[in-house]
């Protein structure tokens, strides 16, 4: 039986019609990589609950997160976007304001300005790179794209970009001690209620990548004195169970890997929560 997967991207604000586009281009290679019988793809925009409510995955775009999570608020769809990703555990990548908008901490934040969404247990800091670069370019290497062989390293696109600065211990309930901190908003929590939600509670958050070198270059750059053996790397790219985010732009790339990585993870998530044998 062909399966009809619904793959939404939150369009309130962001790049979201790039994603609409590389999750295209991803689906056609898909089809052409397999030569069982695959899964048939809907990629819509979602504004409303109702089109919430037709998706099987949803991606969250790179954007501005406080104006997403703002109109999100006024939409009402902060609420059933919390059932989607912490309720129902429905496959969820969030790209930049995207990753921060899934971490259940986001610091440099004022209190009551801006709601996360949650999923992931992480404290992100938004703004990492701090002014002087604010954006740029950087070769990363995704070895999570691996298939065999060494795959060429991916082009990321850093736009204000935030970054895992801290992986949290699992918490049923709010992250407290986060909330003590300032500047720091913390996602509210969520009761389980279904045996996926129930089961991805035993979800380790996993680290797919580190932008390496921060410490090299900025030693170059400004003659900063820094402690390169503590700057092993910062955390761009982590998975907890369905959830998913990267610090950067794979959709500002016309390079569809990461997209078709992940429409790859939805089809299996799918596939086990129907009872198909994938
Ligand atoms: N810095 C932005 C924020 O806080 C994210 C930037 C981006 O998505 N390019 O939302």
């Amino acid at each position: 039986m062909m399966s009809k997967i619904t793959v939404g991207v939150l369009a309130l604000q962001g790049a979201f019609y790039e994603h609409l586009q590389l999750l295209r281009k991803a689906a056609d290679l898909l089809a052409s990589a397999s030569s069982q019988e695959v899964s048939q793809w809907d990629f819509i925009e979602v504004r409303t609950k109702a089109q919430l409510d037709a998706c099987d995955a949803l991606i969250l775009p790179g954007g501005e997160s406080t104006t997403i999570s703002l109109v999100a608020a006024r939409s009402n769809l902060l609420e059933p976007l919390r059932d989607f990703v912490k309720l129902h555990r429905k496959p969820t990548w969030g790209t930049c304001a995207g990753l921060i908008l899934l971490a259940e901490s986001a610091n440099r934040t004022k209190k009551g300005g801006q709601e996360l969404i949650g999923g992931i247990d992480v404290r992100v800091n938004r703004n990492h790179f701090g002014r002087q670069t604010e954006s740029f370019q950087a070769p990363i290497d995704l070895p999570f794209l691996q298939d065999g062989a060494k795959s060429l390293p991916f082009n990321g696109v850093f736009i204000r970009a935030p970054v895992v600065e801290k992986i949290l211990p699992h918490q049923k309930g709010i992250q407290t001690e986060e909330d003590q901190r300032a500047e720091t908003v913390v996602a509210p929590s969520r009761e389980v209620v279904d045996a996926a939600a129930q089961k991805a509670l035993e979800d380790e958050v996993e680290v797919l990548a580190k932008l390496p070198g921060r410490a090299a270059r900025l030693v170059a750059n400004s003659g900063v004195n820094i402690d390169a053996e503590k700057e092993a790397g910062d955390i761009i790219a982590v998975k907890q169970g369905n959830v998913f985010g990267t610090s950067f732009h794979p959709e500002l790339t016309d390079d569809p890997r990461i997209h078709l990585w992940w429409l790859r993870q939805v089809q299996d998530a799918f596939s086990k929560r129907n009872g198909i044998a994938a």
